[in-house]
């Protein structure tokens, strides 16, 4: 007979499953109609997960992946060889109605600030960002919020960083670029910000993002440049880190203001000098980049890292994609901050779409996929580590629900927040849905959305802030749970073909 709790494991409770007759059969007997995934549970801390897999080089159908206890992702194969290979590990088919995707890597964000909702004076009618941050050109500023990075005296910047990257986590990323990390949860890229170093637990990977390479104030600096007082101001570049990739923000403004293109040119400029070494470069924004600016992006192998929904809401533009795709230019996709860009990547992927199909760009769904995955992680030079479903390489996955008929890479880049079963990170489930939970025996472990039907399993004592604590604080902040009541529009009606 079969022990009880294995039995448990492999037949979720609420299930109006076949009565299991000897562990012998059971493993022919476990298909149920209504379920996602089958579960059988092992006696090793391996797991084989059964699922199309999205990689670089195409998708595989009846795919499996192993993730080893080390948190890294083990072979990547056929399900059934890998299930045959590893008879020990817990397997948990997922096949046809799934993909199984690397985690996005978000290559922009600002979690210490969003948190917040957007200004109701936003409105896109700004040339520059210094229009709307320092009321350029007498335009009304917008309200920027409170800076929440970690402080460990200050346990609300401790709840809402941690709840900013829930919000990410929840609808798949797994990789977050930008200042405000947050240890236990998502992977951080960027440099600590926190001058004792208290931060600094929350990055695995250092990259400079600097937010204001040309000071707060680079209409002034590159007032000689635009003609203003016919002398050019412009000083170094901000870049504190030389040895570290550097995705600083440049160019952000309309195409025809002068300060955000000549910031485009002088950052090309830089990289240019400093291009002898294999650093990694990326522009975050870049909204004003010209066709010459772009064959310089592809010729000194400069990412750029897109925010569509936040360029739209702000300046009504965002960049020119066609002539970055004619140029062979490599995109990766951000969320920049929730008081203009994306609540999650799902919706950047939806306001990257929008754009395309509104001006008549072909933008295959690989490609889009690629914008979130590897591209992002070559940007910042950690391409040998997260982006890919490849061995060695951090078990940071997402397992989505597959329409049946639909592409593989389509499903990924139309999924909603629903379409999220599973988020893995560092090879343990941090969100699932509950009957997974169920499944896989995690229900007792993790703490229960009610309402959203799923489960979370972060590790709270290495976060070092309790689940009631972060919801105590953070109940004006932008949910974590995939509702975009209150986000800003992606509104490409201006956008011509
Ligand atoms: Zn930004």
């Amino acid at each position: 007979m079969c022990k009880v709790d294995f039995c448990r494991r492999i037949v979720a409770p609420f299930l109006m499953l076949i009565v299991l007759s000897g562990c012998g059969a059971e493993k022919q007997q476990i298909t149920e109609t209504g379920m996602l995934c089958t579960y059988e549970s092992g006696a090793s801390d391996t797991l084989v997960i059964g699922s199309t897999l999205l990689l670089v080089d195409g998708a595989i159908s009846d795919g499996g992946l192993v993730v080893l206890s080390s948190g890294r992702i083990g072979d990547v194969g056929s399900f059934d060889e890998l299930a045959t290979a590893f008879p020990e590990a817990s397997h948990l088919d997922c096949r046809g109605n799934t993909v199984l995707s690397p985690g996005w890597v978000n290559i922009h964000e600002h979690q210490a600030y969003s948190y917040a909702f957007p200004d109701p004076k936003l409105k896109a009618v700004y040339h520059h960002r210094e229009d709307w941050i320092l009321g350029r050109n007498d335009m009304l500023q917008l309200a920027v919020p409170d800076d929440q990075h970690y402080n460990p005296d200050v346990p609300m910047t401790h709840a809402l960083l941690s709840w900013v990257e829930l919000r990410h986590l929840y609808a798949g990323t797994t990789t977050l670029g930008g200042s405000g990390a947050m240890r236990g949860l998502a992977r951080n890229i960027g440099v600590p910000r926190n001058a004792e170093g208290a931060d600094a637990a929350g990055y695995t990977f250092a990259v400079g993002t600097e937010v204001f390479p040309f000071t707060r104030n680079a209409t002034e600096q590159f007032a000689g440049v635009c003609g203003v007082d016919g002398v050019s101001k412009l000083l170094a570049i901000n870049d504190s880190n030389p040895e570290l990739a550097f995705a600083p923000h440049v160019g952000e403004g309309r195409k025809s203001d002068c300060t955000a293109s000549a910031e485009i040119d002088a950052y090309l400029d830089y990289v240019a000098e400093q291009h002898t070494s294999r650093r990694r470069f990326a522009a975050v924004h870049a909204v004003a980049t010209g066709p010459e600016q772009f064959a310089r992006f592809a010729e000194l192998d400069v990412t750029l890292a897109w925010a569509p929904r936040s360029n739209l809401a702000l300046y009504g533009e965002t960049i020119a994609l066609q002539e970055s795709q004619h140029h062979g230019v490599r995109l990766a996709l951000g969320t920049d901050w929730s008081p203009s860009g994306s609540f999650n990547m799902l919706e950047e992927f939806s306001c990257a779409r929008a754009v395309a199909d509104k001006i008549g760009v072909a933008l295959d769904d690989r490609d889009l996929w690629l914008m979130a995955t590897h591209n992002a992680a070559y940007a910042v030079g950690i391409d040998e580590a997260v982006g890919q479903l490849k061995q060695g390489y951090y078990a940071d996955i997402v397992l989505l629900r597959k329409q049946e008929g639909k592409d593989a890479y389509a499903a990924a880049v139309n999924a909603s927040a629903a379409d999220v079963a599973i988020v893995w990170l560092d090879g343990k489930p941090t969100f699932l849905e509950s009957g997974m939970a169920a499944q896989m025996d995690l229900d007792s472990d993790c703490v229960s959305l009610t309402a959203e039907d799923k489960f979370l399993c972060a590790d709270f004592e290495t976060v070092g802030i309790t689940w009631e604590d972060i919801l105590v604080m953070t109940t004006d902040a932008v949910p974590i749970n995939g509702d975009t009541t209150g986000q800003a529009p992606c509104n490409v009606d201006h956008l011509g073909k």
